[in-house]
């Protein structure tokens, strides 16, 4: 028995890095997969598509070009997965984007666009998703938070406040839909090898070095380790786990 089987699964920002190994993960496991993302194609020079992985496994999927700080969008992503599939299990709301700046040299409209799509994306998408989950015997949600929605770092204000906003938005999700049985908790991951840090990696070798001072762990982590806790959280085995961060990230947070 697979771990997913007859689920149906939103995940937004599926394309690329980690939405796109957890929508293949779910895949995997069972699951009808929607990928609601503004592109189609990966954003690194990853030949196989999301959809190449899924239609390797078998899963079926279905593209809905959604950005979700749109809320029609959003709501047309959702009754999409519904006309297709017959019902939502399971949110991620993955969609992220990410840019470094202290606070005094944020560009206005980048602070806007950051908690946009980070953190009104993960409301709109939730709003939209949840009469439907409401439906199901297996709701959960999974918002992606990060090491930067429990603490700060790394010159990052906008992002540091809109992660800490889906940090807490996801406890009060889990309170709010207790009675209703959805499951709503956040995957908190450290520095996960995608094209959202590519460039730090590979040309800002003092950004490099102090991510690596602050990752116990001897290794950085792939879109995959993300995706093996997402799983977790999407199946039943986790079913009295709400409202809980779950931290992803080589043991960044434990110091
Ligand atoms: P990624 O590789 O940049 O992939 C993000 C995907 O989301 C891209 O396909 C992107 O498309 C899409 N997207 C961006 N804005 C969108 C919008 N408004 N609506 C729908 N889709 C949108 O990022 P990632 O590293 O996999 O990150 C995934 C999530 O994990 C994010 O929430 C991120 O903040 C979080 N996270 C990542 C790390 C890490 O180290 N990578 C650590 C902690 C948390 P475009 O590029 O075309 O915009």
């Amino acid at each position: 028995m697979q771990r997913l089987e007859n689920c149906t699964a939103v995940v937004t920002g599926a394309s690329s890095g980690i939405g796109n190994s957890i929508a293949a993960r779910f895949g995997r496991e069972g699951a009808n997969v929607v990928v609601a993302d503004v592109r189609r194609e990966p954003k690194l020079d990853d030949k196989r598509s999301v959809f190449d992985k899924l239609e390797e496994c078998g899963a079926d999927s279905l593209f809905v070009e959604t950005d979700v700080t749109d809320e029609t969008a959003v709501e047309a992503a959702v009754d999409a997965a519904v006309d297709e599939f017959g019902g939502l299990d399971i949110l991620v709301n993955n969609a992220g984007i990410y840019y470094q700046y202290e606070a005094h040299e944020t560009p206005t409209e980048d602070y806007d666009a950051i908690t946009d799509v980070n953190l009104r994306g993960t409301f709109l998408c939730s709003k939209a998703a949840i009469p439907e989950l409401k439906n199901s015997d297996n709701a959960k949600i999974i918002n992606l938070s990060s090491i930067f929605g429990l603490v700060g770092g790394g010159s990052s204000a906008a992002y540091c406040a809109s992660k800490g906003g889906v940090t807490n938005l996801t406890r009060q999700m889990a309170l709010d839909y207790a009675e209703d049985e959805i499951n709503v908790n956040a995957l908190a991951p450290g520095i996960i090898k995608t094209a959202q840090n590519v460039e730090w990696r590979e040309n800002d070798p003092e950004i490099l070095a102090d991510w690596e001072e602050k990752t116990p762990w001897p290794r950085f982590g792939d879109p995959e380790d993300v995706a093996d806790a997402a799983v977790f959280l999407a199946s039943d085995e986790s079913d009295f786990i709400t409202g809980d961060i779950l931290s992803v990230d080589g043991g960044w947070t434990a110091q």
